[in-house]
Parts: structure tokens; sequence; C-alpha cells
């Protein structure tokens, strides 16, 4: 089962014991970003790739998943005197994750189940199947990801006759679904979602509030240069990703032989991103209104993606639900897990 992300990609199967897994890549994370370096000849992905992203960024391919579909004439990537397409660029991803897979597992993956997002249309999901084809994949099947999630979660876990809202906040995208399971059948209701909206925005506004004092203090903005620009983005990621479990997280910047020390909090974080979460709010509305539902008609609420750990959002959820939010599942896991059981 093979969840194909905007910023992370992951892969799982059914163990011996028939139980779902993810398979760690060859750096040993069970997430892989879904970034492409070309290194003159040699092909980068992953957590390397992303590295280089700031430094050689006319190198780099990221957040490829936004082209899939597109015609020549809308996108391509040129490097060495090749074109590249979208799903070329994606069957690179997937030939990483499979032979990361093929080391791990000592055998051939041969067979997948993809997910896609519930809105992507007939030629985005053609490319998504292309890819596979290229990385020398037989597409089983293409799946939804609000579906791939309610199967990770356990549709019989759920219940028949459940409304059930699947949250999906990811590193640079926004999507919401409701839907109906009635038995084993899962009915999508409506499905919404903003395509520029994701963990990186509450990155980008940390570094803005990072330079902004740095600014303050020093009279001169350490994102004019690259290489402190790229080292403020990671210690910005960071210190969000501690906040997610601490209250508290100091950020250290260097520039220009200055340095200061920001004590960042949760409180200031929250602050400083609190128009992202209402956006969020917006689209949960819209998509109830759309499924013709009000929040108290629904009977769960699954977090899926990376940043649905935030404290903020599952908060903000509690509140707009009035229920507990399902973080059984691991958010960042929980799509592959699901195709993987699709698969089987
Ligand atoms: P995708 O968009 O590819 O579906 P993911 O669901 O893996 O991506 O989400 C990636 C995002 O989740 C990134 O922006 C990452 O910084 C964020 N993230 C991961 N773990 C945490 C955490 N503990 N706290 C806050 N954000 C997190
Ligand atoms: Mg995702």
């Amino acid at each position: 089962g093979i969840d194909l992300g905007t910023t992370y990609s992951a892969i799982a199967y059914i163990n011996e014991f028939g139980k779902p897994e993810i398979i760690p890549n060859e750096e040993q994370s069970m997430i892989t970003p879904s970034v492409v370096y070309f290194e003159g000849s040699r092909i980068i992905v992953g957590e390397d790739a992303r590295n280089m992203a700031v430094v050689e960024p006319s190198k780099v391919v990221e957040y490829v998943k936004r082209q899939m579909g597109k015609t020549r004439d809308e996108w391509y990537f040129e490097h060495g005197g090749k074109e590249y397409n979208a799903a070329e660029i994606s069957s690179l991803i997937l030939s990483k994750l499979k032979r990361d897979a093929e080391k791990t597992l000592g055998v051939t993956v041969r067979d997948a189940v993809i997910t896609v997002p519930a809105y992507f249309n007939e030629s985005q999901r053609e490319a998504t199947v292309e890819a596979g084809r290229l990385a020398k994949l037989n597409v089983l099947r293409i799946i939804n990801e609000p579906t791939a999630a309610a199967l990770a979660y356990g549709v019989h876990k759920i219940g028949s006759n459940k409304n059930v809202f699947v949250f999906d906040l990811g590193g640079g995208t926004f999507d919401v679904t409701v839907m109906k399971i009635e038995g084993k059948h899962i009915q999508m209701l409506a499905t919404n979602g903003d395509h520029m909206l994701g963990g990186k925005d509450w990155d980008d506004e940390i570094i803005k509030y990072v330079s902004g004092q740095f600014q303050t203090k020093f009279g001169i903005d350490p994102l004019d240069d690259i290489q402190a620009y790229q080292d403020i983005q990671s210690r910005a990621v960071q210190a969000k990703i501690a906040l997610s479990s601490i209250p508290k997280a100091n950020i250290i910047c260097n520039y220009a032989s200055k340095s200061l020390k920001i004590e960042f909090t949760k409180e200031i974080l929250e602050r400083i991103t609190a128009n992202l979460v209402d956006r969020c709010k917006t689209l949960v509305e819209i998509v109830l209104d759309e499924a013709k539902l009000n929040s108290s008609s629904i009977d769960t609420v699954l977090l899926v993606g990376g940043s649905t750990r935030m404290p903020m959002i599952k908060e903000k959820l509690r509140k707009l639900f009035g229920k507990e939010p399902d973080a059984s599942v691991n958010p960042d896991e929980c799509v592959a897990i699901g195709a993987a059981i699709q698969g089987a």
C-alpha cells in the first residue's frame, strides 16, 4: 500500500501475523520526503534531496503531486537535456519506496494499491497509474486517501450507519471529507480542500517571526542569505514539532556573526498561526454544508496528516464537533496502512 503524498510518502504491507505495518526506508524513517534531486546523472530521492532544496532549487523537484495530470504545455521539469512530466518524477519516488521495501523485506514488491486525494480527476488518477507502471509496479487499484484512512482506523470499529469526518492536514495540502459507513460500504458524501494550506504555512509563519525578532534586535534580515534561510527553516520545523509535545522551545538564529536566542512558546505559535486555524475551520463548515449535515451529526472525526499532531488543531476540532477526535492511528502512516489493507 503506497501513500504518494505531496510532501511525504509512505509504504506499508500486511506482515506474517496479518497486521498492517509501515516499511521503513533505507534511512530507517517511516516516511520519505516526496522530493527528487538531480545531481548530475545521479537521482536522489527523500531526505537528502530535501536538504538540497534551498541550496540548489533548480535541481530539486518538490510538491510534484500538484502537477499530476498536467499536459506538457502546463508543466514539465528539465534536466540534462531530458524533459520529465509529473508522472515520471513521481515514478522516481515510487521506485525508491519499492527498492527500499524490497531491501527491508527481502522480497520483490510487485503489486500495489496507491492512494490519491478524493478530488483527483480522471487524468490525475491516470497519471498516478502511469507513475506506478514506470516504477515497475502492477497497480491493482487507485483508492481515495480518506477511504484508506477509514480502512486504517477500522470500518468495523467505527460501526455501521455512521457519519465520519476525515480531517487531513498534511505538509502542503488540506483535505476534508464527509463519509457514511454502511456495513462494509464507504460512501463519500462531500469533499473539499485547500491545496495551498498545510504544515508549510505554519513553518513560514515561524520563519517570519524569527526574522522579525532578529531585525528588531540587529536591524538586518537573515532571510536575505540563502544559508541562513535554510538554517532558520529547519530550526522552525524542529521548534514546531517540539511544541506539539512540550510548551516551550528555543530557536537560535545565527547570521552575520550575530546570534539571537528566541524563547518560542506554544502561545506564540498559536497567536501567529490563528488565521491558518480559522481557514481550516471555514472549510470544515463548508464541507459539512455540502454534505447537508451539522457538526453534531458526525459520529467520528478521524485525524490524518502529520500536521494534525499540533494540539491547536485537536482543540479546534474538539470545539467544532463537541467530541474528542480519533487519533488512535499514526496520522502520517494511516493512509499507507489503509492502502495495504485494501491491497490484501
Ligand atoms: P503530506 O502532505 O505529504 O500528506 P504528511 O501528512 O506526512 O504530509 O504531513 C507532513 C507535515 O506534518 C509537515 O508539514 C510536518 O512538519 C508536519 N508534522 C509532522 N509531525 C508533526 C508534529 N509532531 N507536530 C507538528 N507538525 C508535524
Ligand atoms: Mg497525506
